[in-house]
Protein backbone atom coordinates (compact mmCIF):
# COMPACT_ATOMS: atom_id res chain seq x y z
CA UNK A 1 0.00 0.00 0.00
CA UNK A 2 1.29 3.14 -0.85
CA UNK A 3 1.84 5.87 2.06
CA UNK A 4 -0.43 8.79 1.83
CA UNK A 5 -1.56 12.40 3.04
CA UNK A 6 -5.38 12.98 3.13
CA UNK A 7 -6.66 16.41 4.61
CA UNK A 8 -10.69 16.40 4.82
CA UNK A 9 -12.96 19.43 4.13
CA UNK A 10 -13.88 20.53 7.17
CA UNK A 11 -14.35 24.20 7.16
CA UNK A 12 -12.04 25.70 9.71
CA UNK A 13 -10.63 22.51 11.62
CA UNK A 14 -8.42 19.53 11.32
CA UNK A 15 -9.42 16.21 10.39
CA UNK A 16 -6.42 14.43 8.41
CA UNK A 17 -5.28 10.55 8.14
CA UNK A 18 -2.00 9.36 7.56
CA UNK A 19 -2.03 5.93 6.12
CA UNK A 20 1.54 3.93 5.88
CA UNK A 21 3.73 1.95 3.86
CA UNK A 22 3.90 -1.29 5.81
CA UNK A 23 2.27 -4.05 4.80
CA UNK A 24 -0.71 -3.89 7.40
CA UNK A 25 -1.80 0.00 5.86
CA UNK A 26 -1.25 1.12 9.33
CA UNK A 27 -3.14 4.49 9.89
CA UNK A 28 -2.86 7.58 12.06
CA UNK A 29 -6.13 10.11 12.06
CA UNK A 30 -4.84 13.75 13.44
CA UNK A 31 -8.09 14.88 15.05
CA UNK A 32 -12.12 15.12 13.76
CA UNK A 33 -14.51 17.25 12.94
CA UNK A 34 -17.65 16.22 11.44
CA UNK A 35 -20.16 18.36 11.36
CA UNK A 36 -24.24 17.41 11.64
CA UNK A 37 -24.15 19.31 8.06
CA UNK A 38 -21.71 16.69 6.80
CA UNK A 39 -23.76 14.08 8.49
CA UNK A 40 -26.85 15.08 6.92
CA UNK A 41 -27.78 13.17 3.66
CA UNK A 42 -30.01 16.12 2.25
CA UNK A 43 -27.55 18.74 3.11
CA UNK A 44 -24.66 19.33 0.13
CA UNK A 45 -21.65 19.57 3.00
CA UNK A 46 -19.05 16.82 1.97
CA UNK A 47 -20.22 13.99 3.72
CA UNK A 48 -16.39 13.39 5.37
CA UNK A 49 -17.24 10.70 7.79
CA UNK A 50 -18.36 8.26 4.79
CA UNK A 51 -15.07 9.66 2.99
CA UNK A 52 -12.79 8.17 6.12
CA UNK A 53 -14.76 5.09 6.52
CA UNK A 54 -14.24 4.40 2.99
CA UNK A 55 -10.73 4.70 3.29
CA UNK A 56 -9.98 2.71 6.76
CA UNK A 57 -9.57 -0.57 6.81
CA UNK A 58 -12.30 -3.56 8.22
CA UNK A 59 -10.93 -5.76 11.44
CA UNK A 60 -11.55 -9.59 10.98
CA UNK A 61 -15.43 -8.31 13.07
CA UNK A 62 -15.76 -5.98 9.76
CA UNK A 63 -15.46 -2.97 12.41
CA UNK A 64 -14.03 -0.02 10.65
CA UNK A 65 -10.59 1.37 12.66
CA UNK A 66 -7.96 3.38 12.93
CA UNK A 67 -4.42 1.90 14.56
CA UNK A 68 -4.14 5.61 16.38
CA UNK A 69 -6.12 8.69 16.95
CA UNK A 70 -4.09 12.06 18.39
CA UNK A 71 -6.36 14.66 19.50
CA UNK A 72 -4.25 17.38 18.78
CA UNK A 73 -6.34 19.48 21.93
CA UNK A 74 -9.56 19.49 22.69
CA UNK A 75 -11.37 22.69 21.13
CA UNK A 76 -14.40 21.69 19.23
CA UNK A 77 -13.03 21.72 16.05
CA UNK A 78 -10.63 18.92 16.36
CA UNK A 79 -12.80 16.64 18.22
CA UNK A 80 -16.43 17.31 17.31
CA UNK A 81 -18.33 14.69 15.97
CA UNK A 82 -16.16 12.20 18.05
CA UNK A 83 -18.85 10.37 20.34
CA UNK A 84 -20.99 10.22 17.42
CA UNK A 85 -18.49 8.15 14.98
CA UNK A 86 -15.63 6.44 17.35
CA UNK A 87 -16.34 3.71 20.15
CA UNK A 88 -14.83 4.17 23.49
CA UNK A 89 -14.86 1.48 25.70
CA UNK A 90 -14.15 -2.12 26.31
CA UNK A 91 -14.04 -3.42 22.89
CA UNK A 92 -15.21 -6.76 24.14
CA UNK A 93 -18.39 -4.51 24.40
CA UNK A 94 -18.75 -3.52 20.85
CA UNK A 95 -22.62 -2.86 20.09
CA UNK A 96 -22.47 -1.87 16.37
CA UNK A 97 -21.82 -5.55 14.66
CA UNK A 98 -25.41 -5.60 13.45
CA UNK A 99 -25.45 -2.40 11.87
CA UNK A 100 -24.85 -1.19 8.48
CA UNK A 101 -20.92 -0.50 7.66
CA UNK A 102 -21.88 3.39 7.57
CA UNK A 103 -23.56 3.55 10.93
CA UNK A 104 -20.38 0.66 12.55
CA UNK A 105 -18.67 3.24 15.42
CA UNK A 106 -14.83 3.44 14.21
CA UNK A 107 -12.75 1.59 16.62
CA UNK A 108 -9.69 3.33 17.62
CA UNK A 109 -6.87 0.22 18.70
CA UNK A 110 -4.31 2.97 20.33
CA UNK A 111 -5.58 6.33 21.33
CA UNK A 112 -2.59 9.30 21.54
CA UNK A 113 -3.52 12.68 23.81
CA UNK A 114 -2.15 14.57 26.23
CA UNK A 115 -3.03 14.84 30.04
CA UNK A 116 -0.85 18.82 29.49
CA UNK A 117 -3.01 19.93 26.50
CA UNK A 118 -6.29 18.82 27.87
CA UNK A 119 -5.75 20.48 31.59
CA UNK A 120 -4.40 24.16 29.79
CA UNK A 121 -7.80 23.57 27.47
CA UNK A 122 -9.81 23.41 30.36
CA UNK A 123 -8.31 26.34 32.33
CA UNK A 124 -8.86 28.90 29.20
CA UNK A 125 -12.67 27.23 28.49
CA UNK A 126 -15.33 25.05 29.07
CA UNK A 127 -15.12 21.05 27.41
CA UNK A 128 -17.52 20.38 24.56
CA UNK A 129 -19.52 16.61 25.53
CA UNK A 130 -16.92 15.45 22.72
CA UNK A 131 -14.07 16.42 24.48
CA UNK A 132 -15.25 15.28 27.96
CA UNK A 133 -15.90 11.82 26.57
CA UNK A 134 -12.20 11.58 24.70
CA UNK A 135 -11.02 12.85 28.02
CA UNK A 136 -12.50 10.09 29.53
CA UNK A 137 -11.58 7.58 27.51
CA UNK A 138 -7.91 8.50 27.11
CA UNK A 139 -8.43 8.10 31.19
CA UNK A 140 -10.35 4.71 31.39
CA UNK A 141 -6.99 3.14 28.86
CA UNK A 142 -4.29 4.94 31.21
CA UNK A 143 -6.00 3.20 34.25
CA UNK A 144 -6.10 -0.42 32.23
CA UNK A 145 -2.25 0.24 31.09
CA UNK A 146 -1.54 0.69 34.94
CA UNK A 147 -2.99 -2.23 36.19
CA UNK A 148 -1.65 -4.28 33.40
CA UNK A 149 1.94 -2.63 34.24
CA UNK A 150 2.09 -1.40 30.70
CA UNK A 151 2.55 -4.82 29.46
CA UNK A 152 0.21 -6.93 27.50
CA UNK A 153 -2.11 -4.51 26.87
CA UNK A 154 -4.78 -5.13 24.53
CA UNK A 155 -6.02 -3.44 21.01
CA UNK A 156 -8.63 -1.04 21.99
CA UNK A 157 -7.66 -0.25 25.23
CA UNK A 158 -3.85 0.96 23.90
CA UNK A 159 -2.75 5.09 24.75
CA UNK A 160 0.34 6.89 24.64
CA UNK A 161 0.39 10.17 26.18
CA UNK A 162 2.53 12.50 24.72
CA UNK A 163 4.38 15.33 27.50
CA UNK A 164 5.48 14.73 30.89
CA UNK A 165 3.19 15.92 33.66
CA UNK A 166 3.71 16.56 37.45
CA UNK A 167 0.42 15.42 37.81
CA UNK A 168 0.16 12.61 35.72
CA UNK A 169 2.31 10.61 38.05
CA UNK A 170 4.18 7.63 36.64
CA UNK A 171 3.03 6.71 32.94
CA UNK A 172 5.98 3.95 32.25
CA UNK A 173 6.18 2.84 28.57
CA UNK A 174 3.04 5.00 27.62
CA UNK A 175 4.99 8.14 28.15
CA UNK A 176 6.59 9.65 25.15
CA UNK A 177 8.49 13.28 26.39
CA UNK A 178 9.15 15.91 24.88
CA UNK A 179 11.54 15.61 21.76
CA UNK A 180 11.64 11.78 21.86
CA UNK A 181 11.35 10.01 18.80
CA UNK A 182 8.62 6.97 18.64
CA UNK A 183 8.32 3.86 16.29
CA UNK A 184 5.80 2.24 17.52
CA UNK A 185 1.84 2.72 16.20
CA UNK A 186 -0.37 0.38 17.78
CA UNK A 187 2.62 -1.40 19.92
CA UNK A 188 3.40 -2.79 16.33
CA UNK A 189 7.10 -1.60 15.19
CA UNK A 190 6.59 0.71 12.24
CA UNK A 191 10.53 1.82 12.41
CA UNK A 192 11.16 1.10 8.38
CA UNK A 193 7.44 2.91 7.62
CA UNK A 194 7.38 6.17 10.22
CA UNK A 195 8.98 7.63 13.07
CA UNK A 196 7.29 10.80 14.98
CA UNK A 197 9.09 13.63 16.87
CA UNK A 198 6.85 14.72 19.59
CA UNK A 199 7.45 18.46 19.56
CA UNK A 200 5.31 19.75 21.63
CA UNK A 201 3.44 20.36 24.02
CA UNK A 202 6.11 22.30 25.67
CA UNK A 203 6.55 21.59 29.53
CA UNK A 204 6.48 24.85 31.71
CA UNK A 205 8.40 26.00 34.13
CA UNK A 206 6.16 27.79 36.58
CA UNK A 207 2.11 28.44 36.49
CA UNK A 208 2.32 31.91 34.87
CA UNK A 209 4.10 29.76 31.52
CA UNK A 210 1.35 27.33 31.68
CA UNK A 211 -0.91 30.30 31.83
CA UNK A 212 0.74 31.83 28.91
CA UNK A 213 1.39 28.67 26.73
CA UNK A 214 -2.54 27.61 27.68
CA UNK A 215 -3.15 30.91 26.02
CA UNK A 216 -1.51 29.89 23.37
CA UNK A 217 -3.84 26.94 22.09
CA UNK A 218 -1.16 24.27 23.75
CA UNK A 219 -1.55 21.69 20.92
CA UNK A 220 0.44 18.03 20.58
CA UNK A 221 3.02 18.98 17.92
CA UNK A 222 4.32 16.07 15.74
CA UNK A 223 6.96 15.85 13.23
CA UNK A 224 5.88 13.02 11.53
CA UNK A 225 8.94 11.25 8.86
CA UNK A 226 7.06 8.78 6.62
CA UNK A 227 8.70 6.17 4.33
CA UNK A 228 7.47 5.76 0.72
CA UNK A 229 8.52 1.53 1.10
CA UNK A 230 10.83 0.25 3.36
CA UNK A 231 13.84 1.08 1.29
CA UNK A 232 13.34 4.79 1.01
CA UNK A 233 12.86 6.04 4.86
CA UNK A 234 11.82 9.37 5.40
CA UNK A 235 10.50 10.68 2.01
CA UNK A 236 7.57 12.54 3.21
CA UNK A 237 8.53 14.89 6.59
CA UNK A 238 4.37 15.96 7.89
CA UNK A 239 4.89 18.47 10.45
CA UNK A 240 1.52 19.18 11.93
CA UNK A 241 0.61 21.29 15.47
CA UNK A 242 -3.03 21.93 16.09
CA UNK A 243 -3.68 25.55 16.85
CA UNK A 244 -0.23 26.13 18.44
CA UNK A 245 0.05 30.00 18.77
CA UNK A 246 2.71 32.25 17.73
CA UNK A 247 4.87 32.18 21.36
CA UNK A 248 5.05 28.32 21.14
CA UNK A 249 6.49 28.43 17.76
CA UNK A 250 8.71 31.39 18.81
CA UNK A 251 10.30 29.00 21.73
CA UNK A 252 10.66 25.95 18.99
CA UNK A 253 12.41 28.31 16.94
CA UNK A 254 14.75 29.41 19.53
CA UNK A 255 15.11 25.41 21.35
CA UNK A 256 15.71 24.59 18.11
CA UNK A 257 17.78 26.88 15.39
CA UNK A 258 21.52 24.84 16.29
CA UNK A 259 19.69 21.69 14.54
CA UNK A 260 16.69 23.04 12.80
CA UNK A 261 16.57 19.60 11.26
CA UNK A 262 13.41 18.65 13.60
CA UNK A 263 11.43 21.32 12.60
CA UNK A 264 12.03 20.29 8.46
CA UNK A 265 8.99 19.78 6.42
CA UNK A 266 7.76 18.62 2.93
CA UNK A 267 3.82 19.26 4.34
CA UNK A 268 2.54 21.54 6.71
CA UNK A 269 -0.14 21.90 7.90
CA UNK A 270 -0.65 25.78 8.82
CA UNK A 271 -1.60 25.97 12.24
CA UNK A 272 -4.88 26.95 13.52
CA UNK A 273 -6.10 27.05 9.87
CA UNK A 274 -3.86 29.82 8.64
CA UNK A 275 -4.52 31.82 11.01
CA UNK A 276 -1.92 35.26 11.14
CA UNK A 277 -1.91 34.49 15.29
CA UNK A 278 0.10 31.53 15.00
CA UNK A 279 3.16 33.95 12.89
CA UNK A 280 2.25 37.07 14.81
CA UNK A 281 1.87 39.05 18.39
CA UNK A 282 -0.26 41.64 16.37
CA UNK A 283 -3.83 41.78 15.23
CA UNK A 284 -3.93 40.98 11.47
CA UNK A 285 -7.42 43.31 11.64
CA UNK A 286 -6.98 46.06 13.56
CA UNK A 287 -3.58 46.38 11.15
CA UNK A 288 -5.67 46.34 8.33
CA UNK A 289 -8.21 48.93 9.72
CA UNK A 290 -5.46 51.47 10.57
CA UNK A 291 -3.96 50.93 6.84
CA UNK A 292 -0.69 49.68 8.18
CA UNK A 293 0.33 46.18 8.31
CA UNK A 294 0.91 43.51 11.03
CA UNK A 295 4.72 42.48 12.19
CA UNK A 296 5.31 39.12 11.68
CA UNK A 297 7.53 37.48 14.54
CA UNK A 298 10.69 35.86 12.82
CA UNK A 299 11.45 33.15 15.50
CA UNK A 300 7.72 32.15 14.96
CA UNK A 301 8.11 32.43 11.06
CA UNK A 302 11.31 30.50 11.08
CA UNK A 303 10.26 27.64 13.04
CA UNK A 304 7.67 27.57 10.05
CA UNK A 305 9.52 28.19 7.61
CA UNK A 306 11.85 24.76 7.51
CA UNK A 307 10.97 23.76 4.08
CA UNK A 308 12.44 20.55 2.01
CA UNK A 309 11.99 20.95 -1.73
CA UNK A 310 8.77 21.32 -3.34
CA UNK A 311 7.17 21.36 0.10
CA UNK A 312 3.33 21.84 0.27
CA UNK A 313 1.71 24.25 3.30
CA UNK A 314 -1.83 22.97 4.01
CA UNK A 315 -4.43 25.63 5.25
CA UNK A 316 -7.27 23.37 7.00
CA UNK A 317 -9.99 25.77 6.63
CA UNK A 318 -12.83 27.36 4.37
CA UNK A 319 -11.81 29.78 1.68
CA UNK A 320 -9.02 32.12 2.09
CA UNK A 321 -10.41 35.46 1.35
CA UNK A 322 -8.88 39.00 0.75
CA UNK A 323 -10.20 40.81 3.70
CA UNK A 324 -10.01 41.67 7.62
CA UNK A 325 -10.66 37.96 8.81
CA UNK A 326 -8.80 35.85 10.81
CA UNK A 327 -8.89 32.50 10.70
CA UNK A 328 -8.28 31.98 7.98
CA UNK A 329 -6.25 35.13 7.40
CA UNK A 330 -5.11 36.61 3.73
CA UNK A 331 -1.68 37.43 5.17
CA UNK A 332 -0.82 34.63 6.93
CA UNK A 333 -1.45 32.74 3.55
CA UNK A 334 0.87 35.34 1.95
CA UNK A 335 3.23 34.58 4.49
CA UNK A 336 3.46 30.69 3.58
CA UNK A 337 3.52 31.58 -0.19
CA UNK A 338 6.59 33.80 0.56
CA UNK A 339 8.01 30.68 2.62
CA UNK A 340 7.21 27.94 0.12
CA UNK A 341 8.32 30.69 -2.90
CA UNK A 342 12.37 29.60 -2.54
CA UNK A 343 11.78 25.87 -2.73
CA UNK A 344 8.69 26.08 -5.63
CA UNK A 345 6.82 25.13 -3.16
CA UNK A 346 2.77 25.37 -3.01
CA UNK A 347 0.29 26.25 -0.67
CA UNK A 348 -2.92 24.89 -0.59
CA UNK A 349 -6.69 25.10 1.10
CA UNK A 350 -9.08 22.36 1.85
CA UNK A 351 -12.21 24.90 1.28
CA UNK A 352 -10.83 25.49 -2.37
CA UNK A 353 -10.01 22.19 -2.94
CA UNK A 354 -11.17 21.02 -5.37
CA UNK A 355 -12.77 24.00 -5.73
CA UNK A 356 -14.32 26.71 -3.83
CA UNK A 357 -18.02 26.15 -4.20
CA UNK A 358 -17.69 21.74 -4.18
CA UNK A 359 -14.62 20.25 -1.88
CA UNK A 360 -13.18 16.64 -1.87
CA UNK A 361 -10.44 14.98 0.36
CA UNK A 362 -7.12 16.86 -0.21
CA UNK A 363 -4.34 13.72 -0.75
CA UNK A 364 -0.80 13.63 -0.96
CA UNK A 365 0.36 10.06 -2.21
CA UNK A 366 3.78 9.48 -0.96
CA UNK A 367 6.42 8.52 -3.52
CA UNK A 368 10.68 7.78 -2.91
CA UNK A 369 10.84 11.45 -4.39
CA UNK A 370 7.97 12.94 -1.47
CA UNK A 371 5.04 13.87 -1.96
CA UNK A 372 2.95 14.17 -5.31
CA UNK A 373 0.91 17.41 -5.72
CA UNK A 374 -2.35 16.57 -5.43
CA UNK A 375 -4.71 16.88 -8.48
CA UNK A 376 -6.86 20.05 -9.21
CA UNK A 377 -10.04 18.10 -10.31
CA UNK A 378 -10.94 14.50 -9.38
CA UNK A 379 -11.84 14.13 -12.91
CA UNK A 380 -8.78 14.97 -13.87
CA UNK A 381 -6.29 13.15 -11.90
CA UNK A 382 -4.33 11.35 -14.57
CA UNK A 383 -3.51 14.69 -16.01
CA UNK A 384 -2.86 16.63 -13.00
CA UNK A 385 -0.36 16.55 -10.67
CA UNK A 386 3.53 16.66 -10.66
CA UNK A 387 4.42 13.70 -11.64
CA UNK A 388 7.12 11.80 -8.89
CA UNK A 389 9.99 11.81 -12.03
CA UNK A 390 9.73 15.71 -12.50
CA UNK A 391 10.54 16.13 -8.37
CA UNK A 392 13.88 17.28 -7.59
CA UNK A 393 14.92 14.61 -5.09
CA UNK A 394 15.11 14.97 -1.57
CA UNK A 395 18.58 16.32 0.31
CA UNK A 396 17.30 14.07 3.16
CA UNK A 397 17.21 10.30 4.22
ZN1 LIG B 1 -8.68 24.75 15.49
Amino acid sequence: MAASITFFPVDNGDMTLVQLADLAGTTILVDIKVRAAADDTNDKTRDVAKDLRDMLKKDDKGRPYVDAFLNSHPDDDHIMGFEKHFYVGPLSEYPDDKKPYNERRIVIRELWCSLIVERRASKVHKLTDDAKVFNKEARRRIEVSRKKKYVGVAEGDRVLVFGEDDESGDLGGILIKVDEAFSKVNEQDVSAYFTGTMLGPLPAADDAEDELLAKNESSVILNMSISADAKTPGACRFLTGGDAGVEIWQRLWKKHKKNPDVLRYDVLQAPHHCSWRSLSYESWGDASEKGTTAKVNDDARNALAQTLDGAFIVASCKEIKDDKDDPPCWGAKLEYEKIVKDVKGTVMCTGEYPSKTSQAPLKFDVTAEGPTMPAKKASDAKNLGISAAARTPHPHG
